[in-house]
């Protein structure tokens, strides 16, 4: 079977294991935790990191921290991993989902413009949302598969209306736009090190922020709000969601190895380009020249989505479709969600991700494009 996308540990992750156990030091301190932060803050120019158990307890965390609650909205894009809106839902934040755009499938900002123009009126200082009377707090941009909005709009538009952004960037270490790499656009930004994500510590969140307040309240508040490191005097409600130190430490060796990581995303990437571009009824997710994307998971937009994924799977090859769009799911169904055309559901129905794992072969890859390109030719589709 050639998976979607999985794991490349290759480095130093068994040396740094052996060393948390032989030492002792599995658990929640350790040196590998700060280890770990000090180097996704230096990769990313951020001025903190605080490592969380995963990217969802990291997003819940970055939303408490800045005092989103209950009475109060964040505006989301429709189409994202569902843990984008169960982290909103557990502050009693009540999410408004945002349609995407055709070409980058993030949240439409020309969209996302007109709604807080003509759908909200001025408050003291956050808008206030007419339908419900209440406050919209935040925005979260998800950079959607790595690929990025164009964040200078972004952050005119959270100015304008008095909103701060907290980055949804779960998947997107290694992204940059004009340079700047995603999560240091908003106020605070949140990386994924889950299973399938970019670099992996079989679970595992960072979140990072440029304002030292902020970051000693994350951490604080990851730790159960323990005041002192000697006795049991906590001061408010915190959680327990610090990162352990034997995954710190996978997370430091996959560290080392990112770049190159990046460099086979785009090899990959690029190659899937150059020879699906032969099927013309296949559409690319664009990417905007200030963008540098860390092609994180490939995925087309095909005809005949569903039958392609079973075409793959009865050749050995793991494809899969994208996630349902928020507004369709039960829990979320009653939320507003702001759209002229649902792309968000034209997406669904033809986005098919297809294997981009770091350790994929070309041989692998020359297999997967052949059985794309047979697929296309003998429907007649091409
Ligand atoms: C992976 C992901 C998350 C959650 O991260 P976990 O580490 O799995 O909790 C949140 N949002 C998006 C868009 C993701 O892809």
């Amino acid at each position: 079977m050639i998976p979607l996308c999985v794991p490349h540990l290759d480095g130093n992750e068994w040396q740094y294991v052996k060393n948390c156990l032989d030492t002792g030091w599995i658990s929640s301190a350790g040196a590998y935790v700060q280890q770990f932060e000090s180097m996704v803050a230096d990769f990313t120019g951020a001025r903190h990191a605080v490592a969380c158990m995963n990217g969802t307890a990291g997003l819940h965390l970055s939303l408490h921290t800045m005092g989103v609650g209950t009475g109060m909205h964040v505006l989301v894009p429709n189409l994202t991993f569902v843990a984008s809106l169960n982290a909103i839902q557990y502050t009693g934040a009540s999410p408004i989902l945002i349609d995407i755009d055709q070409q980058a499938w993030q949240m439409d900002l020309g969209l996302l413009e007109r709604f807080l123009a003509e759908e909200t009126d001025a408050g003291d200082p956050y808008p206030i949302y007419r339908k419900t009377g209440l406050p919209i707090r935040a925005i979260m941009p998800v950079h959607v598969l790595g690929n990025m909005g164009d964040m200078n709009r972004l952050v005119d538009i959270a100015n304008k209306f008095h909103l701060d952004i907290v980055e949804d960037t779960t998947e997107a270490l290694g992204s940059s736009f004009e340079g700047k790499h995603a999560g240091t656009f908003g106020k605070m930004g949140v990386f994924s090190f889950n299973g399938n994500k970019l670099i992996s510590t079989g679970g595992g969140g960072m979140i990072i922020t440029d304002d030292p307040e902020l970051a000693a309240k994350a951490k604080h508040l990851s730790t159960q709000a323990k005041i002192s490191p000697t006795e049991y005097i906590h001061d408010e409600v915190g959680f327990n969601y610090r990162l352990v130190n034997v995954l710190a430490a996978i997370g430091v060796a996959q560290m080392e190895q990112l770049p190159h990581f990046l460099e086979k995303k785009q090899t990959i990437a690029q190659m899937y380009r150059e020879r699906l571009v032969a099927i013309p009824s296949i559409r690319f997710q664009e990417v905007d020249p200030r963008v540098k994307s860390n092609e994180w998971l490939f995925t087309i937009r095909v005809q005949r989505a569903t039958e392609l994924i079973k075409h793959l799977d009865t050749q050995g090859i793991q494809a899969r479709s994208f996630w349902r769009p928020m507004n369709q799911l039960p829990m979320f169904a009653g939320l507003p969600y702001i759209h002229e055309g649902n792309v968000s559901q034209a997406v669904y129905e033809t986005a098919v991700s297809i294997p981009c794992s770091v350790g994929l072969t070309p041989l692998d890859q020359e297999k997967v494009i052949q059985e794309i390109l047979h697929f296309y030719e003998s429907e007649g589709l091409s």
